[in-house]
């Protein structure tokens, strides 16, 4: 046990004094100049992103944290990979792994050490084998599929994704099952400067040979391709290339046909040429502006992809079917609208794609019913986010991330509960800060923003952003977490920050200024009913199966939920999911915005750490007794300390324990004797206790 180096700062911050915002950063990066990337909160651990490969991982390193408990060892993800599943398979606890943490920090990294780990120490035999090898490549096809070059990271998570993990009584994995969460199909069409569309479009274009290009026809390079940004197709340190090939394999091996795999590149090249379909204006004979398609081959070609007439495909495109209860009036679409058209066809094409890639993995990997098992859930989430300009995703990504605090702050509190009970130590009421009022104002079923922002979707006549903002205004014009321009203005605040389209929530984790410009177009996500019958009506069979609400049997009126809702609705099922299981979690932090080693900006650190509620994880979790620790180990440690237990001591552990402490001067209130552990109340009763070893 190494808990308190000087030199590295302390492995766990629960013994950090005194206990503020900068003593915290400074061990951190105390710890971090030194190469140590990881340091607990208790269970907690907190990973700061090396970018460099540090010789801490491999199975000389998993043997070694499999052989011992959690804080013998130098604070690693392997610790808690390990106590995750030893307590999964001994304990019969079902385990997730939270791990949040913004965009680069590590979260998807961290997420493979776990897994990577878990499959090195669970059962062995050739059947487990390969359902490992099937759970371990769902990561390439995902990553291919839904992950691209950002400006903050280079193989940035453009989804969120919880993967629960089934095990049988023995601890042998079974198979298991992937959801996930908001893809940002804004990127099929659009990207920022700097930045990539989702990779497979240039490991495709990179890796396939000339005749699969030709089938696919696909013809010109990554720079060809408007969907592409056309000033970076390369990515340093990135082989597309041979990413293609693993990617492939990894479907191979996870139980894609050869067929399949083709229709799915098939549908993937479809969206890279509709890309370059271009809209050109045109007239009707009444002089009202329409639109045609100017690129005849390249239509062609993809209505002959896809199995449909171009003519098809080209009125999908351009024009639109207005339907009452007594007639169908079609009209023409301008040069922007059918502009729209395309890319909206475009992202759902490609967002639909991705959800039947998962699905299609979940089937190959799915357990069957009957046999009762164990589950490990991993989530691997888009952390907190405050950009300059914040839309509705980061407004649902950060509803999610204050769900997220809520389970976290529950689960933890319950837990050192339980273990107080478990110990028969008396439990002592802990003040913390509820986040359930700011959940509910977005969240709550009649009268959250949510449901306003549904009621506005859904209301007859002429809605707005700005007719859904002066709802809220109305709604909320008292809320303590709650702020705009009018709300500010009644009280004569004068805040030239808070634009006139914007509203403010005050999260646990600071203010964040939300612009309302299509949160009602976002919510709706509406695909023209032209564009999906259209689709239904393809002769491919992959992609026809994408829209099944284009079977004019199946149409219904009844429009399907808003993109709120179902966020809202899966959020919910992943909480349920994580209240009944034991929570581990993972905080990783970026160091600095250059993706470089060795660098650690405090203020960049700063800001993560309180997204991450670092400092209140710290409170709670000393709010009774900052540590504890096995009889054992404890009285391995310190025994030294009392003549009656060193040079030999022949009794039990406890009693061990009760005479090295008996026979130093300490308050009794410092202590307490569980029934397996003692618990101390504030770290500096152990900083005492380590003084006295490093005197003797
Ligand atoms: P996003 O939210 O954008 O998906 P993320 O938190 O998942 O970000 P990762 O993709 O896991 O971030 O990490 C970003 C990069 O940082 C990795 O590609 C890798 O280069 C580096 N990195 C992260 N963790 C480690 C680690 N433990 N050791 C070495 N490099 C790492
Ligand atoms: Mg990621």
């Amino acid at each position: 046990m190494s808990l308190l180096e000087g030199s590295v700062g302390v492995e766990d911050l629960v013994l950090l004094e005194p206990l503020d915002e900068d003593s915290l950063i400074k061990n951190l990066q105390l710890r971090y100049e030194k190469k140590e990337i990881y340091t607990y909160i208790g269970n907690v651990v907190i990973s700061v992103n090396p970018y460099q490969q540090l010789p801490i991982y491999g199975p000389e390193f998993i043997a070694k944290y499999r052989d011992y408990t959690f804080y013998e060892l130098k604070p690693h993800i392997y610790a808690l990979a390990n106590v995750a599943y030893l307590s999964l398979k001994d304990r019969d606890r079902d385990q997730c792994i939270v791990i949040t943490g913004e965009s680069g920090a590590g979260k998807t990294e961290a997420s493979k050490l776990v897994m990577s780990y878990v499959a090195a120490v669970c059962g062995k035999g050739e059947q487990v084998n390969s359902v490992k090898e099937q759970l371990l490549q769902s990561n390439p096809v995902l990553e291919a599929f839904g992950n691209a070059k950002t400006i903050r990271n280079d193989n940035s998570s453009r989804f969120g994704k919880y993967m629960d993990i089934e095990f049988d009584f023995k601890g042998s994995p079974l198979g298991g099952v992937i959801t996930n969460y908001l893809l940002e199909k804004s990127r099929v069409v659009k990207q920022l400067k700097g930045e990539r569309n989702f990779h497979i479009f240039y490991q495709l274009l990179a890796g396939a040979d000339a005749q699969l290009l030709k089938a696919l026809k696909l013809e010109q390079d990554a720079r060809g391709y408007t969907y592409l940004n056309r000033e970076v197709s390369l990515v340093n340190g990135m082989d597309d290339a041979s990413n293609f090939s693993a990617v492939q394999n990894a479907m191979t091996v996870i139980g894609f046909s050869e067929d399949e795999i083709r229709q799915v590149l098939e549908v993937t090249a479809m969206v890279l040429k509709l890309g370059n379909v271009t809209l050109t204006d045109e007239f009707q004979a009444n002089g009202i502006p329409a639109s045609g398609i100017s690129d005849g081959k390249g239509i062609r070609e993809i209505g002959e992809m896809m199995g449909l007439s171009s003519a098809d495909l080209e009125r999908a495109l351009c024009s639109r079917t207005m339907e009452t209860a007594k007639e169908k009036v079609v009209t023409v679409l301008n040069v922007m609208q059918a502009q729209y058209a395309r890319d909206a066809l475009a992202k759902n094409v490609y967002s639909r794609l991705f959800d039947w890639i998962v699905n299609r993995i979940n089937e190959s990997i799915k357990v069957g019913t009957g046999e009762k098992r164990k589950v490990m859930g991993v989530l691997d989430i888009y952390g907190f986010e405050i950009l300059e300009n914040n839309s509705f995703e980061q407004f649902v990504i950060n509803y999610c991330n204050e769900k997220l605090q809520q389970v976290f702050i529950q689960l933890t509190l319950k837990e050192e509960q339980e273990e107080y009970k478990r110990e028969g130590i008396p439990w002592t009421k802990v003040d913390y800060f509820d986040n359930g009022i700011i959940c509910n104002l977005i969240e709550h079923n009649q009268r959250g923003i949510l449901a306003m922002l549904d009621e506005e979707c859904l209301r007859p006549g002429v809605v707005s952003d700005s007719t859904f903002l002066a709802k809220l205004n109305q709604l909320f014009s008292k809320h303590s977490h709650y702020e705009s321009k009018v709300t500010q203005n009644a009280q004569r605040q004068y805040d030239h920050t808070m634009g006139l389209s914007c509203f403010r929530i005050s999260h646990y984790a600071g203010k964040v200024t939300y612009n309302v410009d299509s949160f009602i177009d976002k919510n709706n996500d509406l695909l023209f009913r032209d564009l999906s019958q259209t689709m239904w009506k393809a002769q491919h069979p992959l992609l026809r199966s994408l829209f099944p609400e284009g079977n004019p049997k199946e149409a219904s009126l009844k429009r399907p939920p808003t993109a709120g809702t179902q966020f809202k609705n899966s959020v919910a099922v992943l909480m349920k999911n994580l209240y009944s299981k034991n929570p581990n979690y993972i905080r990783c932090i970026k160091p600095n915005d250059q993706q470089r080693q060795g660098k650690f900006s405090s203020e960049l650190a700063l800001v993560q750490a309180r997204y991450l509620g670092l400092l209140e994880n710290v409170r709670v979790r000393r709010a009774g007794y900052a540590y504890r620790q096995a009889y054992k180990p404890f009285l391995e440690r310190y025994r030294l300390l009392s003549r009656s237990t060193w040079p030999h001591w022949n009794g039990g552990d406890r009693e061990g324990v009760e005479e090295v402490l008996g026979s130093l001067t300490m308050s009794p209130e410092e202590l307490a004797y569980g029934k397996t552990k003692i618990f101390i109340r504030s770290p500096k009763t152990l900083f005492y206790l380590e003084e006295q070893r490093r005197l003797r």
